[in-house]
């Protein structure tokens, strides 16, 4: 079985090494990226969406080029197992979902998805090896059109703040917003 180009050892090796283990979200997350990049097909400079932040970003940033950093990868915090994969030119592309109803004929993936079931109770290697079985027939696609690209916002200017001394985009006002008190640390 061969999976994002890799067979499955390499598969679960390049997981465990960007995200430090393995999950059943990573593992199903590999297969979603897996069928949008055969549905895109081979020679198509892609950008990338997923839907939640948990899992599916590091399953995007694993088996594709397209980066948080890189601005190829844009990430919505809606908490649906959902990601789309476009031409980054003609804004075409398609959607990869976990479909909960064809999912109830896995009831693992089902209840491990919906919470239903306490990790005690489902091994992951059971629930690996049913999200391995069950490949696609568990995720819907879909083709779609991107409708409002998602643009990186330019940065205008830069200023040295006079609170810290360090530089910040001068559309933040008169100080970085650590400064003007909307710093996350003390
Ligand atoms: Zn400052």
């Amino acid at each position: 079985m061969i999976v994002c180009g890799r067979s499955l050892d390499i598969f679960f090796d390049d997981i465990e090494w960007f995200h430090g283990f393995v999950s059943p979200g990573l593992v199903l997350g590999g297969l979603m990226v897996d069928w949008a990049q055969e549905l895109i097909g081979p020679h198509v400079e892609a950008d990338a969406v997923s839907e939640t932040r948990h899992c599916l970003p590091d399953a995007v940033q694993i088996f594709t080029p397209c980066t948080i950093g890189n601005g190829w990868l844009k990430v919505l915090d809606w908490d649906k197992f959902a990601l789309c994969l476009y031409d980054k030119r003609k804004l075409e592309g398609y959607r990869v979902w976990l479909d909960l109803k064809k999912s109830r004929l896995f009831p693992n993936i089902y209840n491990w998805y919906m919470r239903r079931i306490a990790k005690e109770d489902l091994p992951l290697e059971v629930l690996y090896a049913d999200i391995l079985s069950a490949r696609r027939s568990v995720l819907s696609c879909r083709a779609v059109r991107i409708e409002t690209p998602f643009r990186k916002k330019p940065i205008k200017g830069i200023k040295v703040c006079t609170g810290c001394g360090e530089a910040y985009p001068a559309s933040q006002g008169e100080k970085c917003s650590t400064c003007l008190g909307e710093g996350y640390y003390v």
